[in-house]
């Protein structure tokens, strides 16, 4: 089904000048880019964006790392957007994550930042509902 996505290229990749590789890799794979701005967060906004990871042991660093500097938004629109844009980016922990994923092409060689948070180049909706709740924070 057509379908909307919330993507995020993270503080990281683009301090690393990462943008436009990744925009690329996003466009080459279908998606078209209905929504997008660069944004140095705010931590209300980050703290909607990661509401659902309130309580465990990484979540003030996650809200820290992501304020840290600007990250670029999108809204994100193709066939099946969620589950194509999570297959795009692999799994979670860059050293998991397969070769030819983005997480894994652009992994760092300390993929932790200071406060231990991993640090893997891009965020994507994990359903649909998220994603329309994601879009309306930042669009
Ligand atoms: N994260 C982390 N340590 C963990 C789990 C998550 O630093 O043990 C960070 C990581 O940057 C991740 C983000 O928190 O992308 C959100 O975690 P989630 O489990 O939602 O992973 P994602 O949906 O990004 O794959
Ligand atoms: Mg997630």
């Amino acid at each position: 089904m057509l379908e909307r996505t919330f993507c995020m290229i993270k503080p990281d990749a683009l301090a690393r000048g990462l943008k436009d590789q990744i925009l690329g890799r996003i466009k080459e794979d279908g998606f078209n880019i209905i929504k997008e701005k660069e944004l140095k967060m705010g931590r209300t906004d980050a703290q909607k964006l990661y509401a659902v990871h309130q309580g465990k042991s990484f979540y003030a660093g996650l809200v820290n790392f992501i304020t840290s500097g600007p990250a670029y938004l999108m809204a994100l629109e193709r066939e099946d957007a969620v589950l194509e844009l999570r297959k795009l980016m692999g799994a979670t922990d860059p050293r998991q994550a397969a070769p030819g994923t983005l997480r894994s092409d652009f992994k760092e060689d300390n993929i932790f930042n200071s406060e231990g948070i991993m640090k893997n180049v891009i965020h994507g909706s994990d359903s649909v509902e998220n994603a329309k709740y994601e879009i309306s924070i930042f669009f």
